[in-house]
């Protein structure tokens, strides 16, 4: 089970997205105002976020950069969901953030198969590796045991 945040202004279609995440064994809460996505982001510390991109007040795209540029949101990973698919969206929609998207409207299989993936890749690792200079949540915490999964690699 993971908590998937979803930010969708069109009832029908957050519902329908919820009611599959539940299907899915998922805790999904769902955002219909993309002014108070970043807040119940926040607030519900989500494995994963889908996100409409065409949205009013705050767009798909600029909720996905301010989740980008939050400190404890940043490494979340976003899978966009969008009702037209032009030459340059996957490029632009991945720029600003997304790990992938989904065209509406959507095929279920594909939805979950997505959300599977995603949830399967888990946070984005750093390119660089973080520091805690500045005080993050890390410090203090207990390394995680390595799984040991490859300890047959020669
Ligand atoms: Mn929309």
């Amino acid at each position: 089970m993971a908590k998937i945040l979803v930010v969708e202004d069109n009832a029908l279609n957050i519902k329908l997205f919820c009611d599959l995440l539940a299907a899915h064994g998922h805790e999904p809460e769902g955002v219909t105002d993309s002014r108070d996505a970043l807040e119940a982001a926040r607030a519900f510390m989500p494995d994963l976020v889908i996100t409409d991109i065409q949205l009013p007040h705050v767009s798909g795209l600029e909720l996905m950069e301010q989740i980008r540029g939050d400190a404890q949101l940043h490494n979340v990973p976003i899978m966009a969901v969008t009702a037209y698919s032009g030459v340059g969206d996957d490029e632009r929609i991945r720029a600003a953030g997304a790990q992938a998207y989904v065209a509406k409207p959507i095929s279920v299989l594909r939805f979950a198969e997505t959300v599977e993936e995603l949830l399967e890749a888990g946070p984005m690792t750093d390119d660089a590796p973080a520091t805690n200079e500045a005080g993050g949540p890390e410090t203090g915490t207990a390394p995680l045991p390595p799984e040991g999964d490859d300890s047959s690699q020669a």
